[in-house]
């Protein structure tokens, strides 16, 4: 079926008027414009979901350092603590902060991850739903359904502003991935169309100005352990929208919103390594002792 959709309220009125949920809409808008079958766009899905779960499997037995020797051991750490201090929130943030960490690792090894919506950002979303997955003995199904919700978002998202760090700072690359992660939460945990997308809105709203300032322009410090933190921000922004709490702000506003500040955010913090944490003075010993 054709669908134009570009922003969030269209999204909503397509789903009302033709009864369907987002997963729905955005699987027969992928079909036809791809020419190619619903079944076939879910088993595409599906592969990127085993992509995440061999990326998770194999990080998160992994300490290997990356190139640069800078993280690379920060999943194993966790791994240890809770193996001995359980955490405080239980098995399925334990598993959500491991997750993301063991992802991230991944990529910074050069190894694959799915990129959802960056690489720098890859941990979020993949840690989310698996770990409820498990937690929740999720069908395959459900798990196709969470990861298309997830992309229906970065998809709208993407029709107003590039995401890349270089572009919008990492509200656009880790905002969106906190996002895409809300809205796949509420999918799963049987909220509404309008409470998947108010999620999503509610977690990048209390992201907006994240900048983005890697050291030594490496997507490591802070990256890596920033997938941890808004993997965990997008479980808040879904336990919010899940007791019909709004935005005031209606979501396609939030995003106006963050596309202007991204537009008023300095270069220096929009992926240049020229500012915030790259040019503290630790900041500058790192890039110095990498010879950059
Ligand atoms: S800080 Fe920059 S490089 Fe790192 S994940 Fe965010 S946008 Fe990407």
């Amino acid at each position: 079926m054709e669908y134009s959709i570009n922003t969030f309220e269209k999204l909503l009125e397509e789903c009302r008027i033709n009864n369907k949920k987002i997963y729905e809409i955005m699987q027969e808008k992928e079909a036809y414009d791809l020419e190619i079958t619903v079944e076939t766009v879910r088993e595409k899905v599906y592969k990127n979901i085993l992509a995440m779960k061999a990326a998770i499997k194999n990080g998160i037995n992994s300490k290997e350092k990356s190139y640069s020797g800078l993280c690379g051991d920060d999943c194993y750490k966790l791994k240890e603590k809770y193996s001995k201090v359980p955490s405080l929130f239980g098995k399925l943030y334990e598993k959500i902060t491991m997750y993301s960490l063991a992802t991230t690792e991944e990529n910074l090894r050069m190894n694959k991850i799915v990129a959802c919506p960056t690489a720098g950002s890859c941990g979020i979303v993949p840690a989310v739903i698996i770990a409820l997955s498990e937690e929740k003995e999720l069908t395959k199904d459900d798990e196709i359904n969470a990861l298309i919700t997830a992309g229906t978002i970065g998809f709208v998202v993407s029709s107003k502003v590039a995401m890349a760090g270089a572009v919008a700072g990492c509200q656009a690359e880790c905002g969106v991935a906190s996002m895409m992660a809300a809205a796949s939460v509420v999918q799963i945990l049987g909220g509404n169309e309008f409470q998947i997308v108010n999620a999503a809105a509610l977690a990048i709203k209390n992201l907006l100005g994240l900048t983005c300032d890697p050291v030594a322009g490496l997507v490591e410090i802070p990256c890596v352990k920033r997938n941890a933190f808004l993997a965990v921000h997008a479980i808040t922004a879904a336990e919010l929208a899940l007791a019909d709490i709004e935005s005031k702000i209606p979501p396609d506003e939030v995003i106006d919103a963050m596309v202007q500040t991204g537009q008023l955010m300095s270069p220096l913090l929009k992926e240049t390594s020229k500012g915030g944490l790259s040019l503290t003075k630790s900041g500058i010993l790192l890039n110095e002792r990498l010879g950059k």
